[in-house]
C-alpha cells in the first residue's frame, strides 16, 4: 500500500496567518491495528496523533514534543510524541473503552477524555524541557488545542481534527487544519473576519479527509479567495523508535540493587513498549551482564 499521508504547511493571506495541514489517516489505521482500539479511542488517539504532527513540524529534525492528556473519563489518558522529521507515536491508557454516540450522533471523546489537563512538554535538546499545561476545555482535542495555542503561546488558533471511523472499526479519513494568526494580522478585522467565516462554513474535518482530494485541494476548497501560499511538504508516519538498548539503558538506570533482585528473582524479564507493543526480553544472563557491567561504581 503506497503511503499517501503527509502535511503541508503554508500562508495565508498577506503573510498574516500560517497554516498547518495534513492527512492522516494511514497513521490512525496502523495505530488503530497496533493498539486494538474501538472506535471511540481512535478517534481520541487519532486525533492526538494528528495534533503530535502538528506541533512536531514546528520544530527542528530532531528536536522532540511529548503530549499528555490527563482526563479523568475512561480512556485513562492519551500520550504521543513527534519529531520534526515527520514520525509520531502514541497509545492510550485504555484502548478497549466503549461509550455510546454522543446526542448528536458522534464519537463521545470528550467524554471518553474526562476533565483534566493537556501538557506539552518541548525537548529542545536542553537540559530543562519547557512545559506548558491548560485545562481541558471539552475533551474533544481540537478544542483543547486551540485554547493550548491562544492561553499557553499567545498564538490565537483555531483547530479542526478529524478522524472518521467506519461501521467496521476501520478509521476511513484522519487529518487536521490548524491556522495560527501571526502578530501583524490580530488587528486585522477585515481578515480575521473573513478566515472566521471560511471556518465556521468549513465541512467536517473528518469527512474532508476521507474523501478523494490531496490536502492542497482541501485547503484551497476550504480559504476560497483568501491567497494561500504553500511553502513545503512533509511525509508523516507513524514510527516507534523504541530498541532492545534502549530498554537494556533502562533496566541499567533502576541501579544494582534491583537489578540484583531480578537477577535472583532467577526469571526472564519481559518489557514491553507502550507505545508499540514490541516486546522485549531479558534473560538472566543477560540481566546478570547489565549487572557486572556496573562494576564496583557507586550509585
Ligand atoms: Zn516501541
Amino acid at each position: 500500500m503506497q503511503r499517501q499521508d503527509y502535511l503541508i504547511r503554508a500562508m495565508l493571506g498577506d503573510n498574516q496567518a500560517r497554516l498547518f495541514a495534513l492527512r492522516t489517516t494511514d497513521v490512525v489505521k496502523e495505530a488503530a491495528v497496533n493498539h486494538q482500539t474501538t472506535p471511540v479511542a481512535t478517534a481520541a488517539l487519532g486525533r492526538t496523533l494528528t495534533m503530535g504532527l502538528v506541533l512536531g513540524a514546528m520544530l527542528k529534525g530532531e528536536e522532540m514534543i511529548s503530549i499528555q492528556i490527563k482526563g479523568d473519563g475512561p480512556l485513562q489518558g492519551i500520550v504521543v510524541s513527534a519529531n520534526g522529521r515527520g514520525l509520531v507515536k502514541g497509545y492510550v491508557g485504555n484502548p478497549r473503552v466503549e461509550l455510546p454516540l454522543s446526542e448528536d450522533g458522534k464519537l463521545a471523546v470528550g467524554e471518553a477524555v474526562g476533565k483534566g489537563n493537556l501538557h506539552v512538554i518541548r525537548d529542545l535538546g536542553l537540559k530543562e524541557a519547557y512545559q506548558g499545561t491548560v485545562p481541558l476545555q471539552t475533551g474533544e482535542i481540537g478544542e483543547d488545542f486551540a485554547y493550548y495555542f491562544t492561553h499557553s503561546e499567545q498564538t490565537p488558533s483555531a483547530v479542526g481534527l478529524g478522524v472518521l471511523v467506519g461501521v467496521d472499526g476501520v478509521p476511513l479519513g484522519s487529518g487536521g487544519i490548524v491556522v495560527q494568526l501571526l502578530p501583524d494580522a490580530m488587528s486585522d478585522g477585515v481578515f480575521i473576519a473573513a478566515l472566521e467565516e471560511r471556518l465556521t462554513h468549513m465541512a467536517a474535518v473528518s469527512s474532508l479527509f476521507s474523501q478523494d482530494q490531496t490536502v492542497e485541494q482541501i485547503v484551497e476548497s476550504v480559504f476560497t479567495e483568501i491567497p494561500l501560499r504553500i511553502i513545503d511538504t512533509q511525509k508523516v508516519r507513524l514510527q516507534c523508535d523504541c530498541s532492545w538498548e534502549r530498554f537494556e539503558q533502562a533496566l541499567i538506570t533502576l541501579g544494582r540493587e534491583e537489578l540484583q533482585e531480578l537477577v535472583n528473582a532467577g526469571e526472564t524479564i519481559e518489557t514491553i513498549c507502550h507505545f508499540c507493543n514490541q516486546r522485549y526480553n531479558f534473560t538472566v544472563d543477560q540481566l546478570n551482564t547489565l549487572l557486572s557491567g556496573l562494576g564496583n561504581s557507586r550509585e
